[in-house]
């Protein structure tokens, strides 16, 4: 049986007369900006994440930026965040002008290690900006200690963890400021590109609108350099419908997830574990080996798809060479990009798909290339 990595064909297929209707409201009333289903959107998803604010963008790098453009970061100021990530937490930092600073990850969560994250704070650290990797929280208590200790912003790359608990409470509001992502790969995601940034705070919500336009609290009037980061109407509408699926599809991830786990037990994979303060949204499910690279190439061969979140640390990127970084600075981010494996979880997947990636898996111990 073949099992493909992703299926957004399906989901859009389960959904695609309310999504046609959705879009076709927007062409007919001509809100291609913003405008009322971005409105609505933005009130349905505040409600979700359980906020007073959120602001719809048009990526989650977008809203990660002016979160940090809210800061007031600049040259010489230092953010604290993890290696192992997709690249745009760091750009987030970087395109203030700031510099990354790195610190590594829990080798059970993969999550930035709160107990490396004092070593690392200079006079010059200003914020930390964990990530709620593949839908687990990051341990939020802890973290939130070293801010206040240290008076540091704490800004969540909740890309990744639409609805993904911490302590029962969904994440998103615990820093000042989050970040999430509706590209379409995500456990929400637009037809196009999207993102979003969540806050309690009044003074955040209305600088981060201006951001997003332009800088422009008053049309054609720039208080500061902003940027044309809006939502589009088409892709709140599109996610207005979505959003409304998203409990009963984040059960079904997590169903998915359980089911692996018995599956999975007993070979020899790492399988991800779901700390007991947090309730994860398993965007991705990703297992680890010393074998992956044979495991992959041998699942891919028998039309089971999988992926790779991350193979190369943030640190270890060429875009970030200036940074100075060496093989050996982060020693669990780097076992991870070369063990981990991401095996195929979305709500349309089947049991009986699951039971072919399972079995596969087992086959592949069974042959001679996984001893
Ligand atoms: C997807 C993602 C982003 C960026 O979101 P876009 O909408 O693709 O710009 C940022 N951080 C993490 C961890 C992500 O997975």
């Amino acid at each position: 049986m073949n099992v493909p990595y992703f299926d957004l064909k399906g989901q859009t297929q389960s959904i695609r007369g309310e999504l046609d209707r959705a879009i076709a409201e927007q062409l007919d009333n001509g809100s291609f900006c913003l405008g009322p289903a971005v409105d609505a959107f933005e009130k349905a998803f505040a409600a979700y994440t359980g906020a007073k604010y959120s602001l719809g963008f048009n990526s989650g790098t977008s809203a990660l930026h002016v979160a940090t453009r809210i800061l007031n970061l600049g040259p010489g100021d230092e953010v604290i965040t993890t290696p192992f990530t997709f690249v745009a937490t760091s750009w987030a930092i970087v395109y203030t002008n700031a510099k990354p600073v790195y610190v590594d990850i829990d080798p059970a969560t993969m999550n930035l290690d709160p107990a490396k994250i004092e070593a690392a704070i200079t006079p010059r650290t200003k914020a930390i900006m964990p990530v709620h990797l593949y839908g687990h929280p990051v341990d939020l208590d802890p973290i939130l200690q070293i801010c206040a200790k240290h008076k540091l912003a704490l800004i969540e790359d909740a890309a990744q963890a639409h609805g993904a608990k911490y302590k029962g409470k969904p994440v998103g509001t615990f820093g000042a400021m989050s970040g999430f992502s509706f590209y379409p790969g995500k456990n929400l995601g637009a037809c196009g590109e999207g993102g979003a940034l969540v806050t309690n705070d009044d003074a955040i919500y209305k600088r981060a609108k201006a951001l997003r336009e332009h800088g422009s609290y008053e049309r054609y009037y720039h208080d500061e350099i902003g940027y044309n980061y809006r939502m589009e109407g088409i892709q709140g509408a599109a996610l207005g419908v979505k959003l409304k699926r998203l409990p009963a599809w984040t059960a079904r991830r997590r169903e998915l997830a359980h089911r692996y786990h018995a599956l999975l037990k007993g070979t020899p994979l790492t399988l991800p574990v779901e700390a007991a303060y947090g309730e994860s949204v398993y965007h991705l499910y990703v297992v680890r080996h010393t074998k992956r690279d044979a495991l992959r190439e041998y699942l891919t061969k028998n039309g089971i798809g999988c992926a790779l979140h991350y193979p190369l640390p943030c640190h270890l990127q060429k875009c970030f060479a200036s940074l100075g970084h060496k093989v050996g600075d982060f020693p669990v981010a780097e076992r991870s990009a070369k063990e981990c494996l991401s095996l195929p979880i979305y709500p349309e997947m089947t049991n009986e798909q699951q039971d072919a990636v399972a079995a596969a898996i087992k086959a592949f111990f069974a042959t001679p290339a996984a001893a």
